[in-house]
């Protein structure tokens, strides 16, 4: 017996080369290699009388060799095998390319099954280079359902099929994690039968019922961990936060604050009065006020003895956020600094003075928090915004800092309902969906390439008025992806043929973090009339003076991508457009970008993209902070996730942490399942 944790080179016919493939699909030991799960099956178990085999539509038939194969040879690399077979009810010619060995085995007189589909003229149906097994041979590409699987470069179907039969007589599948009671209330299959059923499904149904039991494994492996956060999170304990008068901070504001921002605090003060530290995600679209609740809690920690920080993945967004925070907060007696790695080393020495002593009531800052030399006096609550660009891993350290200091993360990606608990696991999460009142939406535009001059002359207009425009491409280098625009070629042109006498400012990826920094902080000092960008300039940052964003080839980008870069204009007073430009004439492409022309509703919009295109894409090429799911599907799958939501928590309610070989079972494969994810989990 072996083990599932063996290398896959312990399989017959698995050497270097084959290990070497398996590796390309992540597949190292056999227990991977019996959870690389089939893409579909072919159903190949229906045997069809030759004279009902339907042109192009491939089928299995038993037939007898009716004559003896005859290869000729037609040119250097070229044979042709033709054979005749029958049945009760026709024959049938068959003809094969370069199969002489195949063919060889074919007998004169003896019957096979064969797999194929005809095809027909006038003259009689043929059929070309069909499978075939001998009828008493063991029913290995024939008469079965035949798993497809996901392969690479030089691994066969057959080879990957070959190797998942020898590890599955090898050793015995994943131990069951599932308790019986649930299984027989949601129908689900065992453990073992699934793993076996998965890769040799009698039938069609059988797999369907492997494929569901697997769906819900996944999801019930994952709600249990988070579940189990959940609980010992409550174990914690904090100070009851006693003072939580904030009518001075609300007269300090020189606006009401929105309804929306008014329950998100008030969620946030329940939370400060349990004793138990908070752990909220305030998740809200752009521009809906995320910074005031965030000073709003940092305000009610500070009047309770202690110190908050709030940590930005930029210099430049912590510098912003410390200027509208200190702005806010000075006048109400709190200290406030920013602390960020490019300060002077005497400067930083001086913070971090003021941060251990308590003078200093709110930092703000990047990762410099961080670092071990920032120690807080008494911190009682950590912010982190963007929270995308933290793993666990960082926010636990500036946690650490405290004892068990309350947790706030921001977001401005608005996650659909239905997904926001999945997607933030422990979190408590509340939503602002209300916008400031006298906002005017961008407005935005779908415009083909005949528009070009008309794009230029409207960006000449924005910059004679005294505003900044944005030109968004899809990639950085001209040969990265062929026909889509990239930025640095485009900052080129624009800068060289249509824009000789504006400042065009070029940002980028590939740009080392600092010059990254210095580019957007001089354009946001209005150095630069136009900004030719990629993605980067998605996050955060406020440059209230830019007035038009355009981006081409917009068909390139997920719907609530388009949306968090629109986001970047219609931020100061002045009226804000956005321009998608498209070479696309797919209907279906320019429907769902015109869904973006129609509503400036993030949710709204998270919701079309996630039904559109599934969650993989919809999270993008960001860390999505879900675990990497091998079976599971997130817009199909959703029932079977609620089904094995409830059930997991049914079953830790009553008896999680029993000695069970079940709970100890799925403890493991929690920890197996959220280590995967570590560093994109949050
Ligand atoms: P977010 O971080 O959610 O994108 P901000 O917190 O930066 O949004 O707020 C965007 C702008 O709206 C800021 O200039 C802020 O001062 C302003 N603002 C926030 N709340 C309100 C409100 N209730 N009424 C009017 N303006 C507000
Ligand atoms: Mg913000």
């Amino acid at each position: 017996m072996a083990k599932l944790s063996d290398p896959v080179t312990i399989l017959k016919g698995v050497g270097p080369t084959k290990a070497k493939q398996f590796a390309n699909l992540n597949i190292y030991t056999l227990g991977d290699l019996i959870c690389h799960f089939p893409r579909g099956y072919e159903d190949r178990t229906k045997l069809v009388p030759i004279a009902k085999l339907e042109p192009d539509v491939p089928a299995c038939f038993k037939a007898c060799v009716m004559t003896t194969p005859r290869t000729s040879h037609i040119r250097k690399g070229l044979d042709i095998t033709k054979v005749q077979v029958a049945d009760t009810t026709g024959r049938l010619n068959l003809t094969f390319f370069n199969q002489k060995f195949t063919t060889g085995q074919l007998q004169y007189g003896k019957e096979y099954i064969f797999y194929g589909a005809v095809s027909g003229d006038f003259i009689g149906y043929h059929m070309t280079s069909p499978v075939f097994e001998p009828l008493d041979a063991p029913a290995v590409t024939t008469r079965r359902v035949l798993p497809l699987y996901p392969l690479t470069a030089g691994l066969s179907n057959a080879a990957m099929l070959k190797a998942v039969h020898q590890a599955l007589a090898l050793c015995d599948p994943p131990a069951e994690i599932i308790p019986k009671a649930v299984r027989e209330q949601y129908g689900i299959l065992p453990a073992e039968r699934a793993y076996y059923a998965i890769h040799e499904p009698s039938s069609m149904a059988e797999a369907e019922l492997a494929k569901k039991r697997l769906v819900f494994e996944e999801f019930f492996v994952f709600s249990a961990g988070l579940a189990l956060m959940r609980a010992s999170r409550t174990e914690k304990k904090t100070d009851r936060y006693e003072n939580l008068d904030l009518k001075p901070f609300l007269n300090a504001l020189p606006f009401t604050l929105t309804g929306a921002q008014q329950r998100a605090i008030a969620d946030i003060l329940g939370d400060f009065q349990k004793g138990t530290p908070m752990n909220r995600l305030v998740q809200g679209d752009v521009g809906s006020g995320k910074t005031m609740v965030a000073a709003a809690a940092a305000y009610a920690a500070t009047q309770n003895g202690r110190q908050a920080a709030l940590m930005a993945p930029t210099e430049i967004l912590a510098e912003q956020h410390y200027q509208s925070l200190n702005r806010l907060l000075a006048p109400l007696g709190i200290q406030t600094t920013l602390l960020t790695g490019s300060m002077k080393p005497r400067e930083k020495a001086e913070v971090r003075k003021g941060l251990s002593d308590g003078q200093i009531q709110l930092a703000v800052g990047t990762h410099a928090l961080l670092s071990d030399a920032t120690v807080f006096r008494n911190l009682g609550l950590v912010i982190t915004d963007e929270q995308h660009r933290f793993g666990v891993g960082q926010r636990a350290r500036l946690s650490a800092k405290g004892s068990n200091p309350h947790l706030l993360v921001m977001s401005a990606t608005p996650i659909p309902r239905t997904l926001a608990l999945l997607m933030y696991g422990d979190l408590d999460v509340s939503i602002l969906d209300e916008l400031p009142p006298g906002r005017e939406p961008v407005e935005t535009f779908l415009v083909g390439e005949s528009y070009r001059a008309r794009i230029h002359a409207f960006i000449r207009r924005q910059v004679a008025e005294g505003h900044q425009c944005f030109v968004v491409c899809p990639a950085v280098e001209e040969n990265e992806e062929l026909g889509v625009k990239a930025a640095s070629a485009w900052a080129e042109t624009l800068r060289q043929t249509v824009f000789p006498d504006l400042r065009i400012a070029l940002l980028h990826g590939k740009m080392k973090g600092a010059e990254k920094e210095a580019a957007m902080a001089s354009f946001a000092r209005g150095e630069a009339d136009v900004m030719v960008a990629t993605t980067v300039i998605e996050v955060g940052v406020d440059v209230p003076n830019a007035t038009l964003m355009v981006i081409e080839d917009a068909d390139r980008f997920g719907l609530s991508q388009l949306h968090q870069l629109r986001g970047r204009v219609g931020r100061g007073s002045a009226k804000s457009y956005c321009i998608l430009t498209t070479h696309n004439r797919n209907p279906e492409t320019l429907q769902r970008l015109k869904a973006l022309c129609k509503t400036t509703d993030g949710f709204k919009i998270a919701e079309e993209d996630l039904k559109l295109r599934g969650p993989g894409d919809f999270f993008g090429s960001r860390q999505s902070g879900l675990p990497a799911f091998r079976m599971a599907n997130l817009s199909c799958d959703l029932q079977t996730l609620q089904q094995a939501q409830t059930a997991s928590a049914a079953w830790i309610e009553e008896s999680g942490t029993a000695d069970t070989p079940e709970a100890n079972a799925l403890s493991a494969r929690i920890g197996e399942l959220f280590s995967r994810a570590e560093g994109t989990m949050n």
